[in-house]
């Protein structure tokens, strides 16, 4: 298994080069998918073989299987699905009609795909800083950016975390804002029972390996409650068609695959049972880490499902390379903020303009979490923080 099928998110490359040279014990590794697949290769195998012998290869049952069952879950009427969360986010902007001229408002501190649909589409991202706390779009921030031309906000789920929902709705609602929400890192999170990607518009999911719900390659998924933007979804995914051979639209080809979306169903259904044990070692880790001079993530509601485990500390470079010797995997969520993103910066007028952003890119260190992960390795994770010299 390469590296990068390991960890949560395309920054792994980077810390392959810093993989310690001596270390004490066993590889405490960042992530490691081997334990997902173990679980659900003997029951998958009926929904392989359904694949090859009905050769439904792209879209097919399995595919709408997977899209009812995801839809009931989350509790969403319409679930589309999409070969990345990317391909999501770009007919997500699509769908609701935002184009060349259009501002939409998104945080700056995320990773970068959550603005690339409204760039693809002609629009025009308008970076916003994000809360100090949780990482996620600070609506107030938000408010100042406000012009005549936005059209919609874009909140990240970040980390596992919902965004401040009730904020970004009634904001949305104030100005007529179309909400399409980024749920890529938080499927299952709830918010007053209500699901993570299914309080806006449009929701946008990812299922790249890594993720909580996690395909072996890429996949994605949108959902809405809107079933004329649901089927407009259907067709913009395939070329653009509504009958075949009859493209009323420009279309994409965005489809899911079948061999896909039989992993995902078998995965869907372990989902809670996994997200519970991520909850375990997640409180684990907040109890252990206690007392330490570093932030440990905030819990702004109690769903959060724990994409990631972020502690903050000005120390982080110092922090990592100490437990990288002790070999324990970190990783970097996200290390360059998009303001001071070389393609982006014919977006931003002043870098400085979001000192929130600046430190969660500075500060934040994400610590290995992942289901199958033993409560000893997070106890050998939190000892060796502990014997880490913070600086008072
Ligand atoms: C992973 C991710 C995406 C992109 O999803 P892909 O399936 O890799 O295209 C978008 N936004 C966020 C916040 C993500 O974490």
């Amino acid at each position: 298994m390469t590296h990068a099928a390991m960890s949560t998110g395309p920054e792994s490359a980077a810390t392959k080069a810093e993989r310690p040279v001596v270390h004490s014990g066993e590889l405490i590794p960042f992530n490691d998918l081997r334990i997902q697949w173990r679980e659900i290769a003997g029951s998958a195998q009926r929904e392989f073989n359904d694949v090859f012998a009905t050769s439904a290869f792209c879209l097919g049952a399995q595919v709408e299987a997977f899209e009812r069952e995801i839809a009931s879950y989350l509790g969403a009427a319409h679930a589309i699905g999409v070969n990345s969360g990317t391909s999501a986010l770009h007919l997500a902007i699509i769908a609701a009609n935002i184009g060349p001229g259009d501002e939409v408002l998104v945080p700056a501190h995320t990773f970068i795909a959550t603005l690339w649909g409204a760039l693809y589409a002609g629009a025009t991202p308008v970076l916003c800083d994000v809360d100090e706390t949780t990482g996620t779009i600070d609506v107030d921030d938000a408010a100042r950016r406000l012009s005549p031309r936005t059209r919609a906000i874009l909140p990240v789920h970040l980390y596992g975390q919902l965004a401040n929902m009730r904020a970004v709705i009634a904001f949305a609602e104030r100005h007529r804002l179309a909400v399409i929400e980024d749920a890529a890192q938080s499927i299952g999170a709830r918010w007053d029972g209500r699901a993570a990607g299914t309080m806006g518009l449009l929701g946008c999911y990812s299922f790249y390996p890594g993720k909580n719900l996690g395909a072996a390659g890429e996949a994605g998924l949108v959902t809405t409650n809107d079933a004329t933007i649901a089927a407009r979804l259907r067709a913009l995914r395939s070329h653009g068609q509504s009958e075949p051979y009859i493209h009323a639209q420009v279309g994409f080809n965005y489809r899911m695959d079948g061999l896909q979306a039989a992993i995902l169903r078998h995965k869907l259904m372990r989902l809670d049972a996994w997200t519970a044990r991520r909850r375990a070692l997640a409180e684990r880790y907040r109890r252990g880490l206690a007392g330490l001079p570093l932030q440990i993530p905030a819990v702004h509601h109690r769903d959060h499902v724990w994409h990631l485990f972020v502690v903050r500390t000005p120390q982080r470079d110092a922090l990592r390379e100490h437990l990288q010797r002790a070999g324990i995997e970190t990783g970097l969520h996200y290390p360059v903020p998009l303001q001071r993103q070389p393609c982006l910066a014919h977006l931003v007028r002043d870098r400085d303009s979001f000192p929130r952003a600046e430190q969660w890119a500075r500060e934040g260190l994400s610590l290995p979490l992942f289901y199958g992960m033993s409560d000893g390795q997070v106890d050998r994770v939190i000892r060796t923080m502990r014997e880490f010299s913070f600086s008072a």
